[in-house]
Formats: structure tokens, sequence, C-alpha cells
């Protein structure tokens, strides 16, 4: 809390004093709102009754409408007239402070303050000494309660705290419509509603239209205040002990009883849990007044404030963990798990949030979902992956957004330029409206040829798979008519969980993804972890050189508990199916063997336990180690396929960085030096009548894909979205015409070969 003036001296006795006037104060306010008057009538009479009980001859609410303006609402003690009347932008003036910062102010002097604002309309010259809290809900600032006196009076602590108890209740009160009629919460027109248009992160291209909706925490506060105060002690009590013993099964379940990281990481999540001062903070918060959800909530509040100050990283992921808990709890205390995100939705819906966790995509109908834009976010955030995964432009990092963004708002997002175009004009919604129309119609055409083999016009047969991670993806693969799963990155469903499942969970991905895809094929790649991918449930190792360093399969081959309770999880879920079985990041062929015979054992054990074998099972491996390439020909006797992970593999052949933003672009894929390595790749293959793919990112781009095909691929992998792109461009090509052309450039100096290819595909109407 941020309060300027000098605290007095902190009480370490429990705040009594505080307590019983928050108390008294809910008392009075619930009183009110069980008499059924006006919304402005009840507001009127809840300012007079907080400016009585805070000794107090004014105290005024102000409630943020669109276009960041807060409008003053009720008042006890400035004129009348003012209210409705009297606007300051948020960040203007104390009060707009306050919003802006999200945190209390308490000044004996108030005039003095650089930041007052002087309104004569409200008659407040008079008033020396301010003090107000923001009305926060879902860690949003939706309003400002504010008291004033004559007097340079000194706020006590326990003041400020009743004032955010109050505040919190009027917040809730006033986002479910309780006390302000919703019209009046729209834009007022002429005061600053302008088009707005922000920036980010691309998370996902693609362009959505919407309305905005803002995403709310998953549970709604139902009652806030509390009508006896020892039963909501005690329903705290029942469902923080639920919570623990919760978490205590999950420690004691799967691959947590073998120790690791990920055991050090929950224990720490588990110390937070009984860290004795986040449990008082909530029994304070209900001995002020606060039914125990509400008190639950009251304490996020305070949480997200003080996070949105620190800077350290470490810091700040405890803290988020601290939140996670938070709303654990809270889904303890509805007892069911359920969410209450009851909203009704638009039809069009461009979702905004801070960020958003795991399964919260899921609470929302998808089919509805146009956009996802994130005030926090990053391109491995688990919105991200499955944002990606259902095809919906993401914008992350977009400064300011939550303030920015009102719920109703018409929204366009732009995830190819990374733009959000907040209330566009007649003119941005046209030209978005025709490009979205063009690529509605290029849709159509992809699904026109979804069910035509990708044939090349001279005869060439290609097989095009998607990449997967989710449930979703196969539903992607069906409707795009690929032919199976090239890659199922299979540490997707370990970094959407909150915790490390376990076989039978795992077992029953693997089914359940098998029986999706109904007799295609799945090459399933097992975990993929360290590097850029991180599990929220594992320390990350701080690493000179994470990319080079402890992950994928060296984590797997000194894990082999790890290892081998996924490659059982496997076989169990393929049990009369064809079981494909893909190691990443191997070096040598040593790893593959270890890792091989990890597979066999697990086979062996499953059958000795009278399990029925796959049918066929296939284990290959990955090529994302230049090394590797120059063992092929003893690797391919031991592996039954080989698939090039160019995303890595070209990190590795430049030594550039692939997460590095600086280096993006410097070095193409479409180069002599790339083209002549994958040609060899192929030429062992080839030799070793081992099949071959690729399913890194290039596979999904034409120009990539064609070139990729010329020296002699003929199997790619690629996202579900470029499934269409590609095919029509194969459907287009001559291979034998790009084949001779390709023997007359790939020798050349250059440092890209991409204008060149380009220019071969323009001038032979090869579709890119
Ligand atoms: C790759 O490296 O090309 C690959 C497919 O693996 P990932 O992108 O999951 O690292
Ligand atoms: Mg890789």
């Amino acid at each position: 809390m941020s309060v300027e003036q000098t605290p007095g001296p902190r009480k370490n006795e429990p705040r009594a004093h505080g307590a019983q006037s928050s108390r008294r104060l809910l008392a009075r306010v619930r009183a009110i709102m069980a008499d059924p008057t006006g919304a402005q009538e009840s507001l009127d009479r809840i300012v007079g009754i907080i400016a009585a009980e805070m000794v107090a001859e004014v105290c005024s609410l102000y409630v943020r409408r669109a276009g960041d303006m807060l409008e003053l609402f009720a008042t006890q003690g400035l004129k009348s007239e003012a209210v409705h009347n009297t606007h300051l932008r948020v960040g203007e003036g104390l009060v707009g402070d306050i919003a802006a910062h999200a945190r209390p102010l308490a000044l004996s002097d108030a005039q003095s303050h650089a930041n007052f604002a002087y309104r004569p309309e409200t008659g407040e010259e008079i008033y020396h000494s301010l003090m107000g809290v923001p009305a926060i809900r879902g860690g949003r600032v939706i309003g400002v309660l504010v008291v004033q006196n004559r007097t340079q009076r000194h706020y006590e602590e326990e003041e400020i705290e009743t004032m955010e108890t109050v505040a919190m209740v009027l917040a809730e009160m006033v986002a479910g419509g309780e006390l302000v009629d919703r019209s009046e919460l729209a834009p007022i027109d002429g005061l600053g509603i302008k088009p707005l248009r922000l920036e980010g992160l691309r998370l996902n291209g693609g362009i959505g239209m919407g309305t905005a909706v803002i995403h709310q925490p998953a549970y709604r506060v139902e009652h806030v205040v509390a009508d006896d105060i020892a039963a909501e002690h005690e329903k705290l009590e029942t469902a923080y002990s639920e919570m623990h013993g919760a978490l205590e099964d999950m420690m004691a379940a799967g691959a947590f009883a073998e120790g690791g990281e990920h055991r050090d990481i929950m224990e720490a999540y588990r110390m937070i849990a009984s860290d004795a001062g986040w449990l008082e903070r909530l029994h304070e918060a209900i001995d002020s007044g606060l039914t125990a959800e509400a008190a639950v909530e009251r304490v996020q509040n305070d949480l997200r404030a003080r996070m949105s100050q620190v800077s350290d990283p470490y810091l700040r992921e405890r803290m988020h963990d601290i939140e996670d808990l938070g709303n654990r709890l809270m889904s303890h205390l509805h007892g069911d798990g359920a969410n209450g995100n009851g909203k009704v939705l638009p039809d069009h819906v461009v979702l905004i949030a801070r960020n958003l966790g795991p399964a919260q995509l899921f609470d929302y109908d998808p089919e509805r979902i146009r956009a996802l834009v994130l005030e926090e976010g990053s391109p491995t955030s688990h919105a991200a992956i499955v944002a990606r995964a259902l095809d919906i432009p993401v914008v992350a990092q977009v400064k300011g957004v939550l303030e920015r963004i009102e719920d109703g708002d018409p929204v366009i997002v732009d995830g190819d330029s990374a733009r959000v175009f907040v209330r566009p004009g007649e003119d941005v919604q046209q030209s978005f409206k025709d490009a979205l129309k063009a690529r509605t119609a290029q849709a159509r055409a992809y699904d026109a040829i979804k069910d035509l083999p990708a044939d090349s016009l001279d005869g060439v047969h290609i097989e095009l798979s998607v990449n997967a991670g989710l449930l979703v993806d196969l539903r992607r693969m069906h409707e795009t008519g690929a032919k199976g799963v090239g890659l199922f990155r299979t540490e997707v469903p370990f970094m959407i969980r909150p915790e490390f499942p376990e076989v039978k969970e795992q077992e029953k991905i693997y089914r359940e993804a098998l029986d999706e895809a109904a007799g295609k094929p799945i090459v399933f790649r097992t975990l993929d972890v360290g590097g850029d991918k991180v599990l929220p449930y594992w320390t990350k190792e701080d690493e000179e050189n994470p990319a080079m360093g402890w992950r994928s399969i060296r984590i797997s081959l000194d894990r082999p508990a790890m290892l081998r309770q996924q490659l059982r999880a496997l076989v169990r879920a393929a049990a009369g199916r064809e079981l494909w079985v893909m190691f990443p990041m191997i070096a040598d062929v040593s790893e593959f063997t270890a890792a091989r015979a990890l597979l066999d054992k697990e086979l062996a054990r499953h059958e000795k336990m009278g399990g029925e074998p796959p049918s066929h099972v296939l284990a290959g491996s990955m090529l994302e180690v230049p090394a590797l390439a120059f063992q092929l020909p003893a690797l391919l006797r031991h592996s039954d396929f080989l698939s090039v992970g160019s995303n890595d593999l070209m990190q590795f052949l430049f030594a550039s960085d692939r997460g590095n933003s600086r280096l993006a672009g410097r070095y193409d894929t479409l180069s002599p030096p790339v083209l002549s390595f994958l040609t060899g790749v192929v030429e062992a293959c080839n030799a070793a009548g081992k099949p071959l793919s690729l399913c890194g990112e290039m596979a999904g781009y034409p120009v990539d894909a064609m070139t990729l095909i010329g020296i002699g691929f003929r199997n790619l992998s690629l996202v579900p979205s470029s499934i269409g792109p590609v095919k029509s461009m194969v459907r287009s090509l001559n291979v034998g015409d790009l084949k001779q052309y390709l023997d007359t450039v790939v020798n050349l100096d250059d440092r890209s070969l991409r204008e060149k290819l380009r220019g071969f595909a323009q001038d032979h109407g090869v579709v890119i």
C-alpha cells in the first residue's frame, strides 16, 4: 500500500477497531441494498453512511466509464449539481491518480499536492484533507471512493483498510449492475471516446473482429457481506484444509513421489499455501465483515497491487503462485471446481485478459472467440499455445489494455501486425471486413481441395501431416484432410496442466488422441522440455545456454523413470493399434539406442503383465543436432524413420538463437548451406530405405515447402492452417522442372535463394 502520509505505528494486535467499523458499515450497506429503491438513491444513501462512519464531511464515489473517464456518480458533501457532471480522466487529478496506480492515497493537505485538479463545480476548495481508495474488481479499477475533511486530518491505516473493504463491496455491486444502471457505464458522448490503436507482440496471426469481453476471474463473488462471521471463518478453514489435502495428494502421486526439481517447486508452492501470513490476512478480511469468498478476492486484490510494483522475476513468479493458490482456494470454497463465468457472450468475442491460465480459454465457447488480447503473455504462455491450436489471432503484451478497453467495445485484432483497433472508425472497419472476406474466400478454396491428393502436376505424391499438441488439432487434421499427425508435441498437454500428469492421465490423453485420429497415424514425440519450454511446476534451471543445455532427451535419459512412465502410457494407449514414437534432440546414436531400449523394456513389461501389445511399433529420431547428420548410416540401422526438426536444426547450423529477435531473418532456410545439408540427409535416408519427413515451421511456408520437395522430401508435417496453402502449391508444381532449376542455383554464392525461388514459382504458375 502506498500512502503519502507518515503511517502511524503498526499495531501488533488484530485491527479490532478497523474490523468493527467496517463490519458496521457493511451491515448498513447491506440494509440499504435490501431496501428496494432506485440505484441512484441507494448510492446517495451509501455515500452518506460512509461519510458518517468515517467522520468525514465528504464522501464521493467516482465510477469509471468507457474511454478512461471517471465520473462523479454520488456524493455527500460536494455540490449535488456536480454529480454526473464532473469528469476526470484516469491519471488526472488525485482521483485519477488513485485509479491509474490502483493504490490508496491519503493526504492531510490535498490541495498542495502536485496532482490536485480543481473542479469549481464541486465546491471542494474548502476541504483540505483527502483519502481515496480504488474500487477494484478482478484486478481492474472500476471506480474510486473518496472521503474529504475540512481539517488537515491524518487518516489511520485501519481507516484506509475499512475504505478499501467497502470500495471492494461497491465494486462488486457496480459490476453486478445493482448500484449503477449498466447503460450508465456506456461511453460518454464526445468525451474522449476516440478510436484507439494499441500495439503489442504477435503470438498468433490472423484477423479477428468482434465485441470486447473482459475476462473476469472465473469466480464471481456472489455474497460479499457476511451474515455470520463465525460461519465464514469456518468455511474458510474447511476450504483451506481441503485445498491442502488436494495438494498433498498431488505431491504423493506419480512423478512427484520420485523427487526431482518439479517436486521442489511443488514444495515451494505448498509452503506458500501453508504461510500463516496469507491465512491470517484472509481471516482478517472476514473479520472486517466480508464473506470467505469476498475475503479471498480482497486479499487477491492487494496481492495484484503489490505484484505490479515488483520487478524481480522470481518474486513475481511466487506472487503468481499465491494468486493461483487464491483461485484454487476459491474453487474449494465453491465446492465443485465449476467456474462461475456465466456471462452471456456476444456472437463474436474478442477476449481481453491480463493473462489466461491453462484451461481458462476453454471457459468460453471457442466457436465464438474471434481474437485474444493479453496485457501480459509470452510466446510460450499457455494461452498462446492453446490459441494457436484453435487458430485464434493473439496479440500479447499490450500495455494498459485492460484500462483502455471496455466490455462491449467494438475491437479489431490484426494478429499479423500485432495491432489492436479499439472502437475503430468506419473506414478501418471496412478495410478489415474486406480483408476478412478475402480470407474467407481463400479458406473456401482450400476446403474445396481438402479431399484431393497432394499430387504435383507431374504425379509426385506428397504426404502432408499436421503438427499437433491438443485434441483440437486432431479435429483440424480431419478438417484439412491431412494424412495424420507427423509431430505430436506431448509436452503441450504437460504445459497446460497445473501438475505433472501421472501415467493413468497420460494414457488417457494418448488414447483420446488415437481415438480421435480414427486410424490415421500419430507420431508421438516424447517429452521435449527445457530450453524455452517450461513446465509450470518445474524449476527453470539457470543455464548459460538453455537451448544447448539440459533439455529434451538429455533430461529424459537422466530421469529415466519419467521417460519410462511416458512410454508406458503410450504403449498402453496404443494396445492393438500402431504406435509411432519419436525421440527429440538426439545428438548421437547411443542416445537413440538408450531411449529405444527403454521403449523395448516397457513393451516387454506390458506384455509380461498380460497387456495387449500395439499392433506395430515404430521408433524414430528427430534430426535437430547437426552432429547426427554425420552418423546417419549408423543411426538408421536402429531408427525406423527420421524427422528433421528444422527450427532447432537451423539455430544450431547457423549458431543463431531461434528466440533472439535481433537475429530473426539474419540467416535464411533457403540458402545454399541449408539445402546442401538437407540434400545429404535425403540421400542417406533413401540409401537406407527409411522414411524421412520435416516437421519444423518451414514446412508450412509454401516457398520453403516447394524447395524441400525439389530436393527430395516427400513427407512434411505442418501447422493445420498451412495444409491448404501448401497443398495448393503442390498441385500447381512440376517437380521435375523445379529439380532442374535447383541444380542451377544450389551452388551459387548467394546468401539466400529465396527471391530466385519465388521468381521460379511466379514464372511457372506455382501458387505460393
Ligand atoms: C523443431 O525444432 O523443428 C521442432 C519441430 O521442435 P520444436 O519446435 O517443438 O522445438
Ligand atoms: Mg525442436
